[in-house]
C-alpha cells in the first residue's frame, strides 16, 4: 500500500509539473477569475499566497495536485460559505415556490462569481405541491379523555382530506403481502404501513430502499384495499418521533388517491404496541394539501472550460430544490456546496483539466425529477461528449469516497484516482448507482460516479425539520469538496477518453 502510494505521488508530480505549465497559459491568463479568488470564498489560501510554513515543510506528497486542492478546501472553508448562504438565504426552495426561483438566481450569481463559463438557466416544467396550513393527527382513546396530537406530514403529492377530516380505525401492516392478506379488513380504515429499517444492515442506504416503497406505494396499495387513508412509519434508523415526508408514486388512473402522511418512528410503535395488545387505535387524520399547475422554473448550470478538449464533458451535479419542512442543509445544499466549492477551487488554484468540467443544479429532484430530465432531453445532441457524471446528494458528511456503474476498464481507471484518496480515509470505490439527478445519463451508457460521504446520520435528518445547517460539519464539508475537486480534476485531464458503458435502456 505504502509503496504504491509513493508512486501515485510520484506521478502526481509529474503531472502536477505539467498542468502548472498549461495552467498558465494564454487562454487562462486572458480569464482573470482563474486568477484571484472570488469575492465570495475568497481565502488567504488561494492560489499564490505564501505557504504556511508547517505545510511548507512536508513531504513531496504534498505537492500533488490532490494535496493542493485539498488543502485549500480545508484552508479557506469556501464550501461551508455556499451551504451558508444558501440555507440562510433560500431555506425555502421547494420546487414550484418563490424561493426556489431565488436560490436559482443565486446559484447563477454563485457561478459568475467563480469565473464559470456559459453560465445560464435551463428551462424546467416543475410540479406544484403545497402542503397547505393543516396537518393533524388526532388519536382517540378507547373509552374517553381528551384526544392526544401526533405529529404528520403529508407525503408530497397527497391530496387533502375533507375539512372536518378522516377519522377511522388503524391497521398497521409490514409488507403489502400482508396487507392483501388482509383483505376486505382493510375496507374503510387506515392503514399504517410500519416496517422498520432494518437495523442488522451496516449500509443505512441500503436499509432505506429497504423500507422506501412503503413511502412511494404505500397509499396506492392501501388505497387498491379499500382504505380511506394511509400512515407511514418515517423512514429513519432514529429512535425519535420526527415526521421524514417525501414523494410518493402518482396514483395511477385506476386508482382514488387517498391522503397519506409520515408519522415519527415512536408514534408508530405506540400504535403497533397498542394493536398488538388488542387496543383499537382510532385517529383522525386532517390534511389541506394540494397540487396545483405545474410552474415554469430552471436547473442552473456553467462551466469550468477544458483547455484541450472542452467539447468534452465531466459533469457535476446536486439538487438545488429541497423539501419545504426545513433548510435541506445535508439534502441537498451541501451537494450544491460541494458542485460549487469544487471548481471555485479549480478556478482559485489556476488548475484547468484537459476536459470541460460541467456543473448542474438540478431543479425538483425531490418531487418529480423534472430537471433531470429535461437536462436529457436539452443535452440530448452532446450526450456521447458526457465521459462521466458525478453526483453528491448523500449529505455533507466526512467523505468515505465514491460509488460507480462504471464497466471493468473505465473503472480501472477511477480506481487509480480513488486510491490517491487513501491518506483522507475516503478511497472507496465501490459499486452502485450515481445518483437520482444523473440516473437518466447512466441509462443512455454515461458512467456515473456518486459521491459517498459517513452515512451513519444521514437518515436521522432526510426530510425533516432537522436538516439544518448546524447538523454540518464546516471540516468535513470542506474535506468532500476537496475530494471531489481533485477526483474531477483527475478524471477530466485524464488523457484517453474512458470507454462508454452499454446503454440500459
Ligand atoms: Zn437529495
Amino acid at each position: 500500500m505504502l509503496r504504491s502510494t509513493r508512486i501515485t505521488i510520484l506521478a502526481c508530480l509529474l503531472v502536477w509539473a505539467a498542468a502548472c505549465k498549461s495552467s498558465s497559459s494564454p487562454s487562462d491568463l486572458d480569464d482573470p477569475s482563474s486568477l484571484h479568488a472570488p469575492k465570495h470564498g475568497s481565502s488567504s489560501g488561494s492560489a499564490g499566497a505564501a505557504a504556511p510554513e508547517s505545510w511548507a515543510k512536508g513531504n513531496a506528497a504534498r505537492e500533488s495536485h490532490t494535496t493542493r486542492i485539498i488543502q485549500e478546501a480545508l484552508e479557506s472553508q469556501g464550501a461551508w460559505r455556499w451551504l451558508h448562504e444558501l440555507c440562510t438565504q433560500y431555506p425555502q426552495r421547494f420546487s414550484g415556490t418563490p424561493g426556489y426561483d431565488g436560490a436559482a438566481d443565486w446559484a447563477l450569481s454563485a457561478m459568475q462569481a467563480i469565473g464559470l463559463s456559459n453560465a445560464r438557466l435551463e428551462p424546467v416544467d416543475v410540479p406544484r405541491w403545497e402542503r397547505g396550513e393543516v396537518e393533524r393527527l388526532e388519536w382517540f382513546p378507547e373509552r374517553s379523555g381528551p384526544s392526544q396530537l401526533i405529529e404528520c406530514l403529508a407525503l408530497g403529492g397527497s391530496p387533502g382530506t375533507p375539512p372536518e377530516g378522516l377519522q377511522a380505525g388503524v391497521v398497521a401492516v409490514r409488507s403489502f403481502e400482508e396487507l392483501a392478506r388482509l383483505g376486505d379488513k382493510v375496507r374503510g380504515k387506515i392503514v399504517l404501513m410500519d416496517r422498520p429499517f432494518d437495523r442488522s444492515d451496516p449500509n443505512p442506504f441500503r436499509a432505506y430502499s429497504g423500507a422506501v416503497d412503503q413511502r412511494s406505494r404505500g397509499a396506492i396499495e392501501a388505497a387498491r384495499a379499500g382504505a380511506v387513508a394511509c400512515l407511514v412509519r418515517s423512514m429513519t434508523p432514529a429512535r425519535d418521533d420526527v415526521p421524514h415526508t417525501g414523494g410518493m408514486a402518482a396514483f395511477p388512473r385506476d386508482v382514488t388517491p387517498i391522503p397519506a402522511a409520515a408519522i415519527g418512528a415512536i408514534s408508530a410503535d405506540r400504535m403497533r404496541e397498542a394493536l398488538d395488545r388488542g387496543v383499537s387505535v382510532n385517529v383522525r387524520l386532517t390534511l389541506s394539501a394540494r397540487t396545483l399547475p405545474d410552474v415554469r422554473q430552471h436547473n442552473v448550470v456553467g462551466e469550468w472550460l477544458g483547455r484541450e478538449r472542452a467539447t468534452e464533458i465531466v459533469l457535476v451535479g446536486a439538487h438545488l430544490d429541497a423539501w419545504d419542512v426545513g433548510p435541506g442543509a445535508h439534502d441537498d445544499a451541501a451537494g450544491c456546496a460541494h458542485a460549487l466549492e469544487a471548481v471555485a477551487l479549480l478556478s482559485r488554484l489556476g488548475l484547468r483539466p484537459r476536459r470541460t468540467i460541467r456543473v448542474v443544479l438540478f431543479a425538483n429532484e425531490e418531487n418529480g425529477l423534472r430537471g433531470a430530465e429535461a437536462y436529457l432531453e436539452q443535452h440530448r445532441f452532446e450526450l456521447r461528449k458526457h465521459m462521466l457524471a458525478l453526483e453528491s446528494d448523500r449529505g455533507g458528511f466526512a467523505p468515505r469516497g465514491f460509488q460507480t456503474d462504471a464497466a471493468a476498464s473505465a473503472l480501472k481507471e477511477l480506481t487509480k484516482i480513488a486510491r490517491q484518496f487513501e491518506p483522507y480515509g475516503a478511497d472507496t470505490l465501490q459499486p452502485g448507482p450515481g445518483g437520482a439527478d444523473i440516473g437518466v445519463l447512466a441509462a443512455e451508457g454515461v458512467i456515473t460516479v456518486g459521491f459517498v460521504p459517513d452515512s451513519q446520520r444521514y437518515f436521522d435528518l432526510h426530510h425533516t425539520r432537522l436538516d439544518t445547517i448546524d447538523k454540518v460539519h464546516p471540516r468535513e464539508l470542506a474535506l468532500g469538496a476537496g475530494v471531489i475537486a481533485a477526483f474531477l480534476y483527475e478524471v477530466a485531464d485524464l488523457e484517453d477518453t474512458l470507454p462508454r458503458n452499454p446503454a440500459k435502456l
